[in-house]
């Protein structure tokens, strides 16, 4: 999401006449937008500011800009710790920086703007011209902010409460991206499944928006990431049946396989529940695939709950997941539970990933020697080469003397690693 958000302050940005420079030595605004889902991110902020200042010292200050969750997080703190910085803009008011900046340029006098403007913040986004070419794949957020507070999170507190984004504002900006050569379409949400648009007496939720979307002929490929498995209803797995476009391919975080650690999480669902959707899935599309996200060293995970999350992991088979080693975020229920030492964290996470990275090669090298379909997103810096992903996401390259980008084409797979699979092009795909 801090991806889109990004790609949306450069338009805003030129909007005042200001152009993206690849050289930050030579700019004359920096903006920094950031993330605060773990502790270390707030660290890299101030030691990337100090960065920075380094790079900038034989030269007029740059106008500094803090954006994104740690400013939405740290608010007037941040120019207590740093004189650096100009301006703080939360994730929910960034579509005001043009005004912002100029208010700033004009006066020079600090600014903070942490709230909470998700209306007029689309509203705008909705009229800005696309400074750039958009890619083959790109990221469309439609539904911000979460209302479930699971005690480690902050997500909560920085992005605000469920908010869905007009159904008219989405297609609007899909048809745009689309006309331009967009083929596939990642929909983001940090509860992207608890999409809700009510439009005079007809209401939107994920499934009928899937449908609006998969009537554009130039869009090949729907996504959607991040989904809460309280969320998942017959409607959405049903999508997965009917439509062709949506992917095989589920994001559903589970952070934990053992039900005592979910209840303290404040989850809100158990791992047998979890595993009868997965089955519900499978029935729908045989062919899909799972990944999660897992949180190791929650306070209160005991050996045998880990083991849990180990079995749950060998059970459902899931690719492509992410791990993380539990973060205290201040402000959440969990900050002041007893800790689990980091040693039996770091051994416990290395364990995980070694299981999700075994689980990852078995199913590259299952491909070894078959076809499959991949969307081609654009060239690499190797001369002749391509870089594409099949229905699962799992990056494929091949080469070819002719430009592919934009094709869906059948790659025979002829070698892997863990991560990539290596193929070359065996015919034509559905469209060229
Ligand atoms: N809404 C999504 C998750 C969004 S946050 C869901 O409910 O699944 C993305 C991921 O960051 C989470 O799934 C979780 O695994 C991780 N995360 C969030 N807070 C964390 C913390 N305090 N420590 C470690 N990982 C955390
Ligand atoms: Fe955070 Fe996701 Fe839980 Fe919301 S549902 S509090 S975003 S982990």
């Amino acid at each position: 999401m801090n991806e889109y958000d990004s790609d949306k302050i450069s338009d805003l940005m030129n909007t005042i006449n200001f152009i993206k420079t690849e050289d930050v030595s030579d700019a004359e605004c920096i903006i920094f937008n950031t993330c605060h889902i773990r502790e270390k991110a707030t660290e890299k902020v101030y030691s990337d500011i100090g960065k920075i200042k380094k790079i900038n010292r034989n030269k007029e200050k740059p106008i500094f800009v803090l954006a994104g969750c740690v400013a939405q997080a740290e608010g007037e703190e941040i120019f207590k710790r740093t004189k650096y910085v100009d301006i703080v803009v939360g994730p929910q008011s960034y579509h005001r920086l043009p005004a912002q900046i100029t208010n700033f340029i004009n006066k020079r006098e600090n600014f903070i703007d942490t709230n909470f403007k998700l209306i007029e913040k689309f509203d705008t986004l909705d009229h800005l011209q696309i400074s750039r070419k958009p890619k083959i794949s790109e990221l469309i957020t439609i539904q911000e902010g979460c209302d479930k507070f699971c005690s480690f999170c902050v997500v909560p507190y920085t992005r605000g409460p469920e908010f869905s984004r007009s159904i008219h504002s989405i297609l609007n900006e899909i048809k745009k991206i689309a006309d331009e050569g967009t083929k596939e379409v990642f929909l983001l949400g940090q509860n992207v499944s608890a999409y809700k648009y009510i439009d005079g007496n007809k209401t939107y939720n994920l499934p009928s928006l899937i449908n609006e979307i998969a009537k554009f002929d130039q869009i090949k490929r729907i996504r959607f990431t991040t989904s809460h498995p309280n969320d998942m209803d017959e409607e959405l797995i049903d999508a997965f049946r009917v439509h062709k476009k949506l992917m095989p391919q589920l994001h559903l975080p589970i952070q934990s396989g053992s039900n005592k650690i979910l209840k303290l999480m404040n989850r809100k669902h158990t791992k047998e529940y979890y595993l009868e959707l997965i089955t519900k899935f499978r029935k729908a599309n045989p062919a899909i695939e799972f990944s999660s996200d897992f949180i190791i060293g929650y306070p209160g995970e005991e050996q045998e709950d880990f083991n849990e999350t180990l079995e749950i992991i060998k059970e459902v088979n899931f690719v492509n997941s992410y791990s993380f080693i539990y973060s205290q975020r201040p402000g959440t229920p969990a900050v002041n539970k007893n800790q689990i030492l980091l040693e039996i964290c770091k051994s416990r996470l290395m364990e995980l990933q070694n299981l999700l990275f075994n689980n990852q090669l078995k199913k590259n090298e299952l491909l070894v020697g078959k076809t499959t379909e991949i969307l081609v997103e654009n060239k690499t810096s190797q001369p002749g080469q391509f870089f594409g992903r099949n229905q699962h996401m799992f990056p494929a390259f091949f080469n070819s003397n002719h430009n592919k980008t934009g094709e869906l084409l059948n790659i025979k797979i002829v070698s892997c690693n863990r991560n990539n699979l290596f193929g070359v092009l065996e015919k034509q795909g559905t469209f060229a």
